[in-house]
């Protein structure tokens, strides 16, 4: 009798172990690292995280759910590094416009929106980089998703941003309108507190602009000094806080480097001696494509039709050198500047101007991940990892384009898309 009770226990909690597990059976998945895409395995979640990775079985218990992803390809979810959920195309809505005419009701909730249709596509986090106007808007949404009023990627925010004084738009106003700006201006008198009070306003890391187009003929043209953005870098750091910095030309691109930034945004006439230089000092660089192909549309180019503009061709050479250089290049889009939820359009330019599609496929997720400093929980799917995945139909590395029309979401303990 004692025995057959010991049975009965042993029977009742293997069950009881498998009743919350959840078995994702892909074709094939990309872990976030390795170089090829492995088959045959079957992925258990249990609790929001991944349980284990082991062979596929030809039966499971039916205690447990399991999810047929057959011809599909599971990956981790993906990373954009760079985007800006307040803000929404600009040839809907001029930047000027948003800034100025738009509530910021209005603007919080456009970003629910944005974060549904950005989850929807398969992005499980986002790097937010700056409320452009919309003060610490960005912090608010943020503790929304935290609370989980509304649906959507992991939001890590920057907050208002720092800029130099006179640099900032929006520009053109007679002296006496006082016009509110789209991020906070600061100098080498004020750069401690303002970079310390953003900080206690919320930001999860700060954003500069090294550069802006404040040139005579409104070309980009530095503004902050080296000892300027080391004073911001050094004060974030030691709240346990990173910097990235808007830069666009060489010269603002290394005064940024030797100012202790750990990524570059944008970066589009970066030379190679620059991105020698990001290498040397370990800085990454987030080139936003897709944000340079959307202006230069609206500006009325045809891709494919008309030769590229200069804004075009400039990107395409600096993503040639910077990978010959071999510098760390992370997944960035700019996204806001163009629609919400087609982030992996910046994916597929990645691969259109050279990069290969398993690099690509990286760079979204365990690179990006790095550089969020959070290699341990997410980015890969692996054992212990948080059950952030995506699955598209066949094989991404033959058809990047298949990451724009992701098939199935899984953020945690819920499924989001199948
Ligand atoms: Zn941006």
């Amino acid at each position: 009798m004692r025995k057959f009770a010991i049975g009965i226990f042993i029977f009742w909690s293997s069950l009881a172990a498998q009743a919350n597990e959840t078995i994702l059976l892909p074709e094939a998945i990309f872990d976030g690292t390795s170089d090829t895409l492995v088959e045959g395995k079957a992925v258990v979640v249990n609790n929001g995280r991944i349980l284990r990775i082991e062979d596929k079985r030809d039966t499971y218990p039916s205690s447990s759910q399991v999810i047929d992803l057959s011809g599909m390809t599971l990956l981790p979810g993906l990373i954009d590094l760079h985007s800006h959920v307040l803000l929404h195309p600009y040839d809907e809505t001029s930047w000027n416009d948003q800034v100025l005419k738009e509530s910021w009701a209005e603007r919080a909730l456009r970003a629910g929106n944005h974060l549904k249709a950005s989850l929807h596509a398969g992005y499980t986090t986002l790097r937010d980089l700056g409320s452009e106007g919309a003060g610490y808007v960005d912090v608010g949404v943020r503790q929304a998703l935290e609370k989980g009023v509304i649906q959507g990627p992991r939001l890590i925010v920057a907050g208002r941003a720092i800029v130099a004084t006179g640099s900032y738009g929006p520009k053109g106003f007679a002296e006496h309108v006082d016009v509110p700006l789209g991020a906070e201006p600061a100098d080498a008198g004020d750069l401690v507190r303002v970079t310390r009070d953003q900080i206690g306003h919320g930001a999860d890391f700060i954003k500069v602009y090294a550069d802006y187009r404040w040139g005579p003929n409104g070309e980009a043209m530095p503004t902050f000094s080296v000892a300027e953005i080391q004073t911001i870098t050094e004060t974030a750091r030691a709240s346990g806080r990173y910097t990235v910095a808007h830069a666009t030309t060489p010269e603002s691109m290394k005064r940024a480097v030797l100012g202790g930034v750990e990524t570059i945004e944008h970066g589009s006439t970066g030379d190679t001696e620059t991105f020698e230089l990001m290498k040397e000092k370990g800085v990454a660089w987030c080139p936003t494509l897709a944000a340079g192909e959307a202006i230069s549309m609206y500006q009325g180019w045809t891709k494919g039709t008309d030769p590229d503009p200069k804004r075009v061709s400039d990107q395409k050479a600096a993503f040639q050198a910077a990978q010959e250089v071999g510098v760390t290049i992370c997944a960035g889009s700019d996204v806001g500047v163009f629609d919400h939820g087609d982030n992996a359009w910046e994916l597929e330019l990645m691969v259109e101007y050279g990069m290969s599609p398993i690099d690509v496929l990286k760079s979204a997720t365990s690179i990006n991940a790095d550089l969020l400093h959070m290699s341990d929980r997410i980015g890969r799917v692996k054992e212990g990892y948080l059950a952030e995945m995506i699955a598209v139909e066949g094989n991404p590395l033959q058809n990047i384009g298949a990451l724009k029309k992701v098939k199935f979401v899984l953020q945690g303990e819920t499924i989001i898309k199948n």
